[in-house]
This record gives structure tokens, sequence and C-alpha cells, in this order.
């Protein structure tokens, strides 16, 4: 690993205005979980010169109910999140999310601000330098797409221009099905963005110079059920191979509200409006929630190696919205 400066800030305004002085040179490290391993692993060409520690900052680690519903720090770690009565009461969803996450050591540390920024998995990008050079790419601003003609069987099936790495965090899956906003910090003040506009194909909304400064999710809608599942390879600690999150309310057995979000199928988690109108109105048989989950990847459009993805996808919806019909809105 190449040697940086670590700096602590003491509030966010304080990290916004070091971020600017640096000139692009200054990157914030939160729980570290994955930022160590990128400048370890030295996958990327330019290298911060500065690492500037947000951990530093007082009271950025809450989960806080009000009025309007949720707000999270930055700060709050994924383990926070699995265990609050607060979170798992009306968002369950969210904390079988955070509590699928790697292991418990990586819980412990890793925040929600750094889920949500987290480099992408895709294997080239990846790829250490210490073994033969590191891999440049198109996402790397250098190229085109390896993983096109290569081995793209973990890639997007939806939404992938130019780049087809598929968004890796689990937390945002259950944040999009939520109806999550980030509020982000910088020079030009405050702004918000929706989960949903947050993920662009090479990256996100933040620009330069700007940071996560909380999440704020609505409350839902009363009687809603929530469900949030994963397949990966690898039981104990793994990423997804497709993630899928559902939120229902029924009215005399009649569905008046539905929600449907995967995970690692695009460049950021996606709904699909389609097949959450489908259910709608209608009385929720098995035969009605396939139906919706084969009208939810209609539009895939997958590569050489990822078809597969589809069916685990197809599955995963009708499993997650079973699962909220029986009411196990949370049981680990
Ligand atoms: C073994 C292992 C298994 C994993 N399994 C999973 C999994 O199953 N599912 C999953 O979703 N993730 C998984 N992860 C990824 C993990 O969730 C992330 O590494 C973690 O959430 C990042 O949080 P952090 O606080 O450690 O971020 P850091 O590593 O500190 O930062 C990550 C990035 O976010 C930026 N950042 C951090 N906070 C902010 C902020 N407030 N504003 C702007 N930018 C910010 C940093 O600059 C950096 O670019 C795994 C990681 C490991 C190492
Ligand atoms: S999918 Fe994206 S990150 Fe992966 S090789 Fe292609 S451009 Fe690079």
């Amino acid at each position: 690993m190449r040697s940086f400066q670590h700096i602590n800030v003491f509030t966010l305004e304080e990290a916004v205005s070091v971020l600017k002085d640096s000139g692009g040179k200054a990157q914030v490290i939160a729980g570290g979980t994955d930022i160590i391993g990128v400048l370890k692993e030295q996958i990327l060409p330019d290298y911060p010169e500065i690492l500037l520690n947000i951990k530093a900052i007082p009271d950025l680690d809450y989960i806080k109910k009000d009025h309007e519903g949720l707000r999270i720090g930055p700060l709050a770690k994924l383990a926070g999140l699995a265990k609050s009565p607060a979170v798992r009461e009306k968002y369950g969803a969210l904390a079988q999310a955070a509590r699928s996450v790697g292991s418990p050591q990586i819980r412990n540390m890793a925040t929600i601000g750094g889920n949500l920024c987290q480099e992408t998995r895709c294997w080239y990008y990846r790829y250490p330098h210490s073994i033969g050079g590191r891999l440049l790419c198109l996402r790397k601003g250098s190229g085109s797409c390896l993983a096109v003609n290569g081995d793209n069987r973990y890639h997007a099936l939806f939404d992938a221009r130019r780049c087809f790495a598929a968004c890796p965090s689990d937390v945002a899956v259950a944040l999009l099905l939520l109806g999550a906003e980030i509020n982000i910090l910088g020079i030009g003040g405050k702004r918000t963005v929706y989960l949903q506009d947050f993920f662009h194909p090479l990256g996100n909304a933040l620009e330069p110079g700007e940071i996560i400064g909380g999440i704020h999710i609505p409350t839902p809608p009363v009687g809603a059920k929530q469900q949030f599942l994963k397949f990966t390879l690898r039981k104990p600690i793994d990423f997804a191979v497709v993630s899928a999150a559902a939120l229902i309310v029924l009215d005399g057995g009649i569905c008046t509200e539905a929600r449907i979000a995967l995970g690692a199928v695009a460049p950021g988690p996606r709904r699909f409006p389609e097949a959450e109108n489908f259910l709608k109105g209608k009385r929720l048989e098995t035969n009605v929630l396939e139906k919706a989950a084969g009208i939810a990847l209609e539009g895939a459009k997958p590569l050489s190696k990822n078809g597969y993805k589809i069916e685990i996808a197809k599955t995963l919806i009708s499993r997650a919205l079973s699962a909220c019909l029986e009411n196990e809105s949370f049981n680990h």
C-alpha cells in the first residue's frame, strides 16, 4: 500500500471544506471495510493523498424515529441497523438487508454511508495491481468494458450502459423499497436525492467534494408487510448474486399496495412498477405472484453468461411476496 495522510475532521462542514481544498486528492473514510481493500490492492490508477476520517465527527451514528419516519446518520453501523428495535418494528426489510451483509466483524465496522458508496465488485475492476498489473476499463476511464465479451456471470441484466457492473449494496435494495431519500452536503449547501436517483451506470450522484450527511425513510403504509431475501453462492459471507425485497398491504385479502425491488441486477437497485401494478386489486394467490415475477423480468437483457440470474430473480420475487403474506417480516 502506498502512503497517505490520515486526517480527522470534526464536522461535516469541515469534511466538505477539506475535500474542496484538496482538489480531488482527498477521500472520505468511514468504517474502512471497502476503501482500505481498494487502496491495498491498488486497483485504481489514482491514489488519494489524504484520507479524511469522518468517524471523528460526533453524533453521526444515530437511528432516530420522528413523526415523518426514520432518520439515519451516515455513520450508523450495519450491525446497529440489524438490531435496532425501531428499524425492526416498521422497516424490517432494512434490518434484514443489513443483517445479510458480510460477517459480524464487517457489520460492526461498516456504515450505511459507506455501504451506499462502496466500489463495484466487478472482478475486472477489482483485479489487484500486484498480480501482473491492474486492469483498465471504461469505468476506470480508460478503454472499453472487459465484461461485455468476457466473464459476465455476475453482471447486470437491466439498465446497463457502457459499464455492466451490478450494484453490490444490499442495504440500497431495502432503502429503495422503503422510498428513502439521501441528504447530501457540499460546498454549494445541502440537497436531497431519492434513492432511485442515487446510482448511475458509472458511479453515484455525489459530485466531487460532496458527502452523505444522512438518510431519511418515510413511515411505511399502515399494515405493510416486508421481506428482504438474498441468493448467494456461499452462505456465511457473500455478496448477492441477486437480492429481492417486497412490501405489500392487504385490505380484506386484496392487495392495495405492492412494491418489488431487486438488487445486483442493475447499476443500482431497481423497482418494477408494471409488476407492482399487476398485483394491486388482486388476491395474491401463488399463480398471481409468479405472474408478477415474470412481468418484472420481462425487460431483462442478459449478457452471454448471466441469463441464469433471471430465474433466480423470479424465484426470489415470488418468495419475498409469499413471505410477506405469511407475515414472516423478520425471522433472524
Ligand atoms: C468480506 C466482505 C463481505 C462483504 N459483504 C457484503 C454484502 O454481502 N453486502 C453488501 O452490501 N456489502 C458487503 N460488503 C461491503 C461492505 O458492506 C462495505 O465495505 C461497507 O458497507 C462500507 O462501509 P464503510 O463504512 O466501511 O465504508 P468505507 O470503506 O470507509 O468507504 C467506502 C466508500 O464510501 C465512501 N464513503 C463512506 N462514507 C461516506 C459518506 N458519508 N459520504 C460519502 N462517501 C462516503 C468512501 O469515500 C469510500 O469511497 C462486504 C465487504 C467485505 C470486506
Ligand atoms: S462492467 Fe464496468 S467495471 Fe466491469 S469491466 Fe466493464 S466497465 Fe469495467
